[in-house]
């Protein structure tokens, strides 16, 4: 981060001074949402945050341009990822494939093999399709139309508006979750922000306040607020150049807000992932490009273990499913634990034998090869699979 915040100490407003806070009032409605923010609000708001970004906020390479392609680039990756992780893969990704057309062209293998590391492989799935309709039919173009653009692949309403509003200055609103806190704070909502309604009611927020110029200056000040002041643990409200128009702070309620939902029932899983071998190669199954996790990426054959289910019991049977092979259990290499969305998963790496190399795959997989040791390097792996690999390696 380059740019520093502030730290000035910051008085609590007087009660019945002509705050702008008081021109956002509560109301009561069937769910209780606070009002809408009028256009004299929506001024001062903009003005006090815009004039802190200018100086604060973070250089970050995609900050520095208008491309509209290089913009998408950086908000797919950004889904479920910090910026500071993005900045080296966003330089890498953009050096490689400078262009919708290069992207577009380029096999996938290259384009996850880039993306390796960064995780939720699915995007990168997305972006290269989005690339290869955008050069097919629209001659490489970016359609101004949002709902045209979300029509592509990984593209939802926030990205679209993004790219929109910071590459083509169209006043077009953002709700992300950065954004979403800040608003639930400032305006102290009752209600949890997975709730449809509550969604609804930050789109229109967002709308609201929006600038009509410079919307994607807003648009990214908005969010730099919420990713380096309105933290979600410990927000820095001393250094808040928008703490006047926060209820939460007003009220000194910001510990509130945003408002729990009921919280997601985790769920342990235990798996087995098996290190077949045969002679001096190793079995590496292709995951399917439609899979649910991981598409397109290379692995050990592995899955869910049965109660009651001896571990070398569960090599058989799995590598039975998973390949048609017969394999005979050798020994335990490790184990690796990782957490996909709510599940918990603890998976225990076994060696194998084969005796055969001809295998039958299940619908999980696209591909199959046996592979020397110093081949599997190659390949674009998931980052538990990856520690498998490296566990294969030290054994
Ligand atoms: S005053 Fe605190 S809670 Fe309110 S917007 Fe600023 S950082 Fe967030």
């Amino acid at each position: 981060m380059t740019g520093s915040v502030s730290r000035g100490s910051r008085r609590k407003p007087e009660s019945g001074s002509s705050h702008p806070i008081r021109r956002s009032r509560r109301v009561a409605c069937g769910v209780c949402f606070p009002q809408l923010p009028d256009e004299q609000f929506a001024a001062q708001f903009r003005e006090a945050l815009q004039r802190w970004y200018l100086q604060h906020h973070r250089r970050l390479p995609w900050r520095a341009t208008q491309d509209p392609y290089a913009i998408l680039v950086s908000e797919i990756m950004l889904q479920q990822t910090q910026a500071a992780t993005v900045v080296p893969y966003f330089r890498r990704f953009l050096d490689r494939f400078p262009d919708l057309e290069s992207l577009a062209q380029a096999p996938l293998e290259e384009v996850i093999g880039l993306w390796q590391g960064l995780g939720y492989y699915k995007r990168a799935l997305a972006l290269h399709q989005a690339a290869r309709i955008l050069v097919r039919d629209h001659a490489g173009e970016f359609p101004r139309e949002p709902m045209v653009l979300q029509r592509l692949p990984g593209i939802g309403r926030y990205t679209a508006h993004a790219v929109l509003s910071q590459a083509f200055d169209l006043s077009l609103p953002i709700i992300e979750a950065n954004s979403a806190r800040v608003y639930a704070r400032m305006f102290t909502c009752a209600q949890p922000l997975t709730s449809s309604a509550v969604q609804r009611w930050l789109w229109q927020v967002a709308e609201r306040l929006v600038a009509p110029r410079q919307p994607g200056l807003f648009n990214q000040a908005i969010m730099e607020l919420g990713a380096t002041i309105c933290l979600p643990r410990q927000p820095r409200c001393d250094a808040c150049p928008v703490a006047q128009f926060c209820h939460a702070w007003r009220y000194q309620r910001v510990t509130d807000f945003p408002v729990r939902g009921p919280a997601r029932t985790v769920v342990q899983v235990a798996e087995v992932a098996i290190v077949i071998r045969n002679q001096d190669r190793w079995l590496v199954l292709q995951r399917a490009p439609d899979a649910d996790r991981w598409p397109s990426l290379w692995e050990f054959p592995h899955a869910e273990t049965f109660l009651q289910e001896s571990a070398p019991q569960a090599v058989q049977r799995i590598a039975q499913q998973l390949t048609a092979l017969q394999v005979t259990p050798s020994q335990p290499l490790g184990h690796v634990r990782f957490s996909v969305t709510r599940f918990r998963i603890a998976m225990t790496v076994w060696h194998a034998w084969a005796q055969k190399k001809e295998i039958t795959l299940t619908s999980l997989h696209h591909a199959g090869r046996w592979l020397k040791r110093h081949q599997l390097r190659c390949l674009a792996w998931s980052t538990p699979q990856r520690r498998v690999l490296a566990m294969l390696d030290k054994s």
